[in-house]
């Protein structure tokens, strides 16, 4: 009798998970019309963040980039790109047309956890610091003509108020950083003032997003960039926008008759999103709670902590994994998303992977290929949700650009529109990458499609950066002269 009644209550709790399951698949359905409604909001925001400052959750902040690389570029350039969970510093010498990119050096240095939450101080002490010791390191391939002061490209991946091309006061911190200080300063002066500290003589020449920067670079390499998107730890995408366009912009209308917009997707927010009870205990429990909601969809940053917690429901609601709860299983962030790709991409037919990973990471052992399929459904759901608005996202630029196959359909050709993409997120995990290729695809047609391509462009940002520095050089005149 004790027999038959465990094997009941464990089917009841099976039942249950998969319950689970269902509901979590409903609640976080994209089916194409709903996408649809994605992109159009998107655009509608798109309007609205142009309009007036504060008009929309958009910010569509302006760049001051409004010339982008012809290739002319040269010089000795530095660049720094903080936004991530690591920093990178690059050196490189532009050689023009001819040389493009003659020599280049990059360093990567992880950021300690404790500096993401400390003071605005301690930060911009230890970037400087890493930068000076970087500097010190340039061997005589590369080449500053003498008496010149070096400069620097700073890739900033925060929303940032520009003032200038090389001034801008941080907005707020996204991402996992909360830093004392910071917000409402200028990230420049900021950084400037720990140079010197570090005795390093050295410029900010241009303060860029790290979207401006993909963009940038990619348009280096390819005249049809037109937007740039990152899907990393955190998601954001830049577009080139005609400056006549933008009525919230009072300054002069530039001679190129453009302006790079930095969108700030990663705030956007619209009643069409489909939100679930995970998504909203998870924003609750965030550092910036009520913001960047599309970018908690869909980012790095989040993708796993979702996983996990659909599994603690399931553990605490239908004992997926025993009895007990698995005590890791309650840590916040502990499922990283390269883990949940791991176990996303287990292609074995036992699962192997996904059993060592649960058990690595949450010390939850002996799961049966039943739970482990389940597992993987739940990263299946999660990741293509975020998969499938961050192409709605896309397409909501390609709209207001005039870019999303509208001339294909009438019978007119289409203009090759390249979007130049980068992040971990888009790098790392197949199933997301193709799934956002293929949703894309479905939603402008084949035709128009075949037009329109995502290009890798992976650390873009930096060479972007430098290239920005170089063009925005306080020797630009000296040397045209
Ligand atoms: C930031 C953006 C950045 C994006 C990708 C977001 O959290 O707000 O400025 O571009 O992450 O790094
Ligand atoms: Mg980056």
């Amino acid at each position: 009798v004790l027999v038959v009644r465990h094997r009941m209550q464990s089917s009841g709790r099976w039942a249950r998970a998969v319950a689970i399951l269902k509901e979590l698949e409903e609640k976080c359905a994209t089916p194409i019309g709903k996408l649809r409604q994605v992109a159009d909001a998107m655009t509608v925001e798109m309007h609205a963040g142009l309009a007036s400052e504060g008009g929309s959750n958009l910010k569509m902040l302006i760049s001051y980039v409004d010339n982008l690389p012809t290739g002319d570029e040269t010089g000795l350039f530095y660049a720094l790109d903080l936004g991530g969970t690591n920093f990178r510093v690059l050196r490189v010498q532009l050689g023009g047309k001819e040389g493009h990119v003659v020599k280049q050096e990059v360093e990567e240095v992880s950021i300690p956890p404790s500096l993401m939450v400390g003071s605005s101080n301690e930060l911009f002490d230890f970037i400087a610091a890493e930068l000076a010791k970087f500097v010190a390191s340039e061997g005589e391939e590369f080449h500053l003509p003498a008496g010149r002061q070096r400069e620097l490209g700073f890739t900033f991946s925060f929303p940032v108020n520009q003032t200038s091309i090389s001034s801008g006061t941080l907005i707020k911190w996204t991402k996992g950083f909360s830093i004392d200080g910071t917000v409402g300063e200028d990230v420049v002066a900021e950084l400037t003032k720990a140079m010197e500290g570090q005795g390093l003589d050295m410029r900010v020449s241009a303060l860029v997003n790290d979207t401006i920067g993909t963009l940038a670079g990619g348009r280096y390499h390819d005249n049809d960039v037109v937007a740039a998107v990152i899907l990393g730890t955190g998601t954001n995408a830049a577009y080139v926008e005609h400056a006549h366009a933008i009525p919230k912009w009072h300054g002069l209308l530039p001679k190129s008759g453009e302006m790079v917009i930095n969108m700030e997707w990663g705030n956007f927010k619209s009643s069409h999103l489909p939100i679930t009870e995970y998504d909203q205990a998870l924003d609750l429990e965030s550092l910036n709670s009520g913001e960047q909601i599309f970018e908690k969809l869909i980012s790095g940053m989040y993708l796993g902590e979702l996983v996990r917690r659909v599994l603690l429901k399931m553990a605490e609601e239908a004992a997926l994994f025993g009895d007990s709860v698995p005590p890791k299983l309650e840590i916040q962030f502990i499922l990283r998303t390269p883990v949940m790709s791991a176990m996303h991409h287990d292609t074995s037919s036992d699962l192997r992977v996904v059993g060592t990973k649960l058990k690595e990471i949450l010390g939850i052992s002996n799961t049966s290929l039943k739970t482990r399929k389940l597992v993987v459904e739940v990263c299946d759901i999660i990741a293509k949700r975020g998969a499938r608005l961050a192409a709605a996202g896309i397409l909501g630029i390609l709209k207001k650009q005039g870019r999303d196959g509208g001339a294909a359909r009438d019978g007119g050709d289409m203009q090759r529109t390249v979007i130049a993409m980068d992040g971990g997120l888009y790098e790392h995990y197949t199933i997301f990458s193709n799934c956002l290729e293929t949703t894309l695809r479905e939603m402008i047609g084949e035709e128009a499609a075949a037009s329109i391509v995502i290009k890798l462009a992976t650390d873009g940002s930096g060479i972007g950066a430098s290239l920005l520095a170089a063009s925005h050089s306080q020797y630009l005149e000296l040397d045209e002269s």
